[in-house]
């Protein structure tokens, strides 16, 4: 099958190349030339775990090529995936304009019959809004296809590959006979192909993440609860979720959601509701609680150090929204590094792969370590941000011996009261009691 895919960010990017490891002869598009020229120079812009060795094999064996010429990579192609960003609106909604710019473009490149696929996650009523566009300038025969994309950066690969199902909506037989085709190797383990109509389809993504969304605010509002009233939501958790109909994914207390996702899809949902004259009040609550956790770090900081930062130092340790990606969009780091930098504080941080992210959004103003120990010395704390695998397990006391006193604010509960209190920390976790003051 010949595919091209029009934007070749996180999502453009991961699927292009697993349609080529399956075979396809795949051509990516992209409007950043920069990006291009990288991906042609073999650099993947992205850090995403097993992507580079599949990219690298892909476009060896010829599947797999990089353009910015997106009218050529529609006239080679039976099937065009738009998996354009759809950023926050001013007012909340979607942002369409990229997904509607790559809509006329492919409609003004079709040479014949084509499929064109919205993989962006876009509101009710664009795969209308496409064919409008499309037929507006031309006169070729085509079908619009809503096929949501439910990866989750950090094993977009795994997720793409193996699929729990796959979401297809269209009217057409035609279209969704060439979509089960396209993903048929992908659902060889049995997963579903959901055929539906196009605005269910494009209403199952942002029902999906508001759901998820939702759990992450309760878990957090039960967290906060907790530390409130003397309990310990490490053993609330496991409690509720090893009830067979709650479950314990997305059941972990932390410093809120961020990520390209979650948080602009609740707020795009709410204003969907908001059109449709049925206030969301409950995503409403979940994007408040959301906010106000993404702070809960920075004012147990404040409130320890009596509201006096300035010229404090403290070390964070993880930047990315989560780990395994060196993505920072809406990252609860941000606001708690321009929190301390606002309280007049010293910042100096490690990620295993976000730093080049960050010095675009920090500058000078943060100083950046390679090695996560080197961000302690002298510090005042270290705050937890980002659950890495390689925080899990660290040698405290190098930890104790590098910072100024032994006081650590874990914003992912990576380590028990206990240990913490044991080891001679003064440690504030989630949702459980504050040990070692
Ligand atoms: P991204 O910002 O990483 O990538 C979008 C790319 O599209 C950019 O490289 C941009 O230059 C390019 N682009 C914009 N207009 C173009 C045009 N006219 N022609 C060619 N390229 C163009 O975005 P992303 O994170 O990959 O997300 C894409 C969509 O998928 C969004 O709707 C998002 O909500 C959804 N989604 C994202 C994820 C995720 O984990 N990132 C998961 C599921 C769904």
């Amino acid at each position: 099958m010949r595919i091209c895919v029009i934007g070749t960010g996180y999502v453009g990017l991961v699927a292009g190349t697993c349609f080529a490891e399956s075979g396809n002869e795949v051509v990516c598009v992209d409007i950043d030339e920069r990006k291009i020229e990288a991906l042609n120079g073999g650099e993947v812009p992205i850090y995403e775990p097993g992507l580079e060795e599949l990219i690298k094999r892909n476009t060896e064996e010829g599947r797999l090529e990089f353009t910015t010429d997106l009218a050529d990579a529609v006239g080679r192609s039976l099937v065009c995936f738009l998996a354009v960003g759809t950023p926050q609106g001013d007012d909340g909604a979607a942002d369409m304009r990229y997904v509607y710019a790559a809509a006329e473009q492919v409609g003004r490149a079709m040479d014949g019959y084509r499929i064109i696929v919205c993989k962006s996650t876009v509101p009710v009523g664009t795969a209308a809004a496409v064919k409008g566009i499309v037929e507006g300038v031309s006169e070729q025969p085509f079908d619009v296809v809503s096929n949501p994309e439910f990866m989750k950066e950090g094993a977009a690969i795994e997720d793409f590959l193996k699929p729990d199902r796959v979401v297809v909506g269209c009217a057409s037989e035609k279209a969704g006979a060439v979509m089960q085709d396209i993903y048929a190797p992908f659902v060889r383990g049995g997963a579903p192909i959901l055929l539906m109509d196009n605005p269910s389809a494009e209403m199952t993504k942002y029902a999906a993440n508001a759901l998820l969304a939702t759990k992450i605010s309760f878990i957090n509002e039960i967290a906060n609860l907790c530390e409130a009233v003397g309990a310990d939501v490490g053993k609330v958790r496991k409690g509720v979720g090893t009830d067979s109909r709650l479950g314990m994914d997305f059941l972990y207390p932390g410093l809120g959601y961020g990520g390209s996702c979650f948080p602009k899809d609740v707020r795009a949902i709410i204003h969907t509701a908001e059109n449709a004259g049925l206030p969301f009040t409950l995503l409403h609550a979940v994007d408040e609680i959301n906010d106000l956790q993404k702070r809960r770090v920075f004012e147990k900081v404040s409130d320890h150090f009596d509201g006096n930062l300035k010229g404090r130092k403290f070390a964070i340790w993880g930047l990315a929204f989560k780990p395994r990606t060196d993505d920072m969009r809406e990252a609860p780091a941000i606001g708690l590094i321009n929190d301390l930098l606002d309280a007049g504080a010293e910042v100096h941080v490690h990620d295993p792969e976000a730093m080049d992210v960050a010095r675009g959004l920090f500058d000078g103003r943060v100083s950046y370590h390679s090695k996560n120990y080197d961000a302690l010395d002298g510090a005042d704390a270290l705050l937890v941000v980002t659950e890495w695998n390689e925080f899990r397990h660290p040698d405290f006391d190098r930890i104790k011996a590098a910072l100024k006193q032994p006081l650590i604010f874990d914003g992912r509960n990576l380590w028990e009261p206990a240990d913490m209190a044991k080891m001679g920390f003064a440690y504030f976790p989630i949702g459980r009691q504050p040990v070692g003051l």
